[in-house]
């Protein structure tokens, strides 16, 4: 049974019409090209363009956007790395409470930490 478990493929389902575009997007091409020889070589399998529509203790219920059939995995571990938004409903509740009310950083749209501190150092800078 162990053994059987280890045969069982690793699989990353990707909304996305390409698995770790971002990471391009970043500048970051030769680790994106890397990172997916390695997965490859590690006999990964990639389902971009997948919607998940479904996790049960067996199974991964997807959708497959390119043939718009549903698709049934066998999975015993499933490890959700998904997307956050910020949201951006906050400030509107803020304003008001304060003579100033300044959005920075992730709230105004997901980025990272430089983004934020530079936000954050404009903000008191212009303060007065
Ligand atoms: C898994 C992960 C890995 C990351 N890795 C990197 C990296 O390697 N390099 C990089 O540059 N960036 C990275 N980032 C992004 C980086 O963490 C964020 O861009 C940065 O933390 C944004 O700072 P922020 O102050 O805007 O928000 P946050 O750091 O999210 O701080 C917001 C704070 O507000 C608190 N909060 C929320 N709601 C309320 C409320 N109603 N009342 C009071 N407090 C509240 C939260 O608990 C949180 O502590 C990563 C993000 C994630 C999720």
């Amino acid at each position: 049974m162990a053994f059987e478990k280890l045969l069982s493929p690793v699989r990353i389902f990707e909304l996305d019409d390409e698995i770790g575009k971002r990471i391009e997007g970043d500048g970051s091409v030769k680790n994106r090209s890397a990172l997916l020889e390695h997965l490859q070589d590690l006999g990964v399998r990639m389902h971009p363009a997948t919607n998940t529509l479904e996790i049960t203790d067996t199974h991964v219920r997807a959708e497959n956007l390119m043939t718009h059939q549903e698709e049934l995995y066998e999975a015993d571990l499933v490890v959700q790395a998904l997307d956050y938004r910020p949201e951006k409903d906050l400030e509107d509740i803020f304003r008001g409470c304060a003579e100033k009310v300044i959005a920075i950083g992730d709230c105004t749209g997901i980025g990272n930490i430089i983004g934020a501190t530079t936000d954050a150092w404009e903000a008191v800078w212009n303060l007065t």
